[in-house]
């Protein structure tokens, strides 16, 4: 790796691990975190978790495997062009959906409408609580006991109230202050990925056509410079083709913008970044673009009937599991029974559900003339 900005997170700078360990040799401190993280069961499991569409329907959609991938190869080219600290990027961005549920959005929202009384479900949450103690492989510790920049990093948001309960993590949320810019860029890292990959999943899926999509401006310029420079090519060619300049247009911006940000407010420190605004961001012109891509697919993709029907069914299914596990938590793995705050631990087990295993779970207790 190149020679670090003092304002980077560094081993010098970082405020350490919860439980002390020695130096790795031949690696640094969050190489040695995103290691762990690839090593995590947690990480397996996001290869059958869903994006937007559900793992059966097809190979080629994203997962929030091939997802975290994404992110974490943007997040690492914004991280190296800036002077970043790449292998920190990289392992927020490697942990950074861990906590999500079997069939994304639809499974928390169920999960946390169930757990309104105990103190709510959130996947941002749930990630930290995986590294922090649901990993159980390390014999000094349980959890993965990451770096603070790590774990500041996945913990992208958090409400005051919550805040208030989880120690020197929590602070910045009371006092308003900024996580590092490698955090601020895996955020954004997110985001790249995903409002393009799912451009790139709709088409595929027949859910969004390209005339629908030429109302998105970004789409739109992009698109009629790939077809001025070559005409009528293979459609696959020509997605592929316009989503890869959008990914190139966005982070090119992001990195010029956080450029301009930086040298005008000229951070010495990592501490100075904590102090200052969100320094890692789009120009104006680029955020109106992305939001109004954002808008797009709200509307035209997460809301489509299609779409509507799985999330309906998934919440289903989640509410299913959950009932019946809080009513007789017996039929829980033991590792999941506990007297004290049992609706946790049922959501542990939900949350921690692949698509696939959620609904061999529910034919399993539900299907009559299956035992
Ligand atoms: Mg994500």
């Amino acid at each position: 790796m190149a020679e670090l900005l003092p304002y980077a997170v560094s081993a010098d700078n970082s405020r350490g691990r919860r439980f002390p360990e020695p130096f790795p040799a031949y690696r640094s401190e969050f190489q040695r975190d995103r290691d762990r993280i690839v090593h995590s069961t947690a990480f397996r499991r996001l290869e059958y978790k869903t994006q937007v569409f559900v793992n059966h329907e097809g190979d080629h959609f994203r997962t929030r495997l091939t997802h975290t991938l994404e992110v974490a190869q943007i997040a690492r080219g914004i991280a190296r062009a800036l002077g970043l600290n790449e292998d920190l990027a990289e392992a927020i961005s490697l942990a950074h959906d861990l906590g999500h549920t079997p069939y994304g959005h639809a499974g928390q929202d169920a999960l946390n409408e169930f757990m309104r009384d105990y103190g709510g479900f959130e996947h941002n949450l749930q990630s930290l609580r995986i590294v922090d103690k649901l990993e159980q492989r390390y014999a000094s510790f349980d959890g993965l006991n990451l770096c603070f920049e790590t774990r500041e990093g996945i913990l992208k948001h958090c409400s005051v109230a919550t805040a208030g309960r989880l120690g020197d993590l929590g602070e910045r949320f009371i006092n308003r202050t900024q996580p590092s810019l490698e955090a601020q860029i895996c955020n954004l890292a997110d985001e790249i990925a995903y409002n393009n990959h799912d451009i790139d999943d709709g088409l595929r899926s027949g859910l969004l056509s390209f005339d629908q999509l030429k109302e998105v401006s970004l789409f739109e310029r992009n698109w009629a410079s790939v077809r001025d420079a070559y005409g009528a090519i293979d459609e696959r060619r020509l997605v592929h083709e316009t989503v890869r300049r959008m990914i190139n247009a966005l982070v090119c911006d992001l990195i010029d913008m956080t450029t301009s940000n930086i040298s005008r407010c000229l951070p010495q420190t990592l501490d100075d970044v904590r102090q200052a605004g969100v320094l890692v961001g789009f120009s104006g012109e680029m955020d109106d673009a992305q939001q109004e891509m954002k808008r797009f697919l709200r509307k035209n993709l997460y809301q489509h009937h299609e779409v509507l029907r799985m999330t309906r069914k998934a919440q289903r299914i989640v509410a299913d599991l959950f009932a019946a596990f809080l009513d007789d938590p017996r039929m829980l793995p033991p590792a999941y029974r506990s007297g004290d705050n049992q609706p946790r631990r049922v959501a542990d087990y939900i949350a921690g559900m692949t698509d696939r295993y959620a609904m061999k779970e529910h034919r399993r207790l539900f299907a009559v003339g299956e035992i």
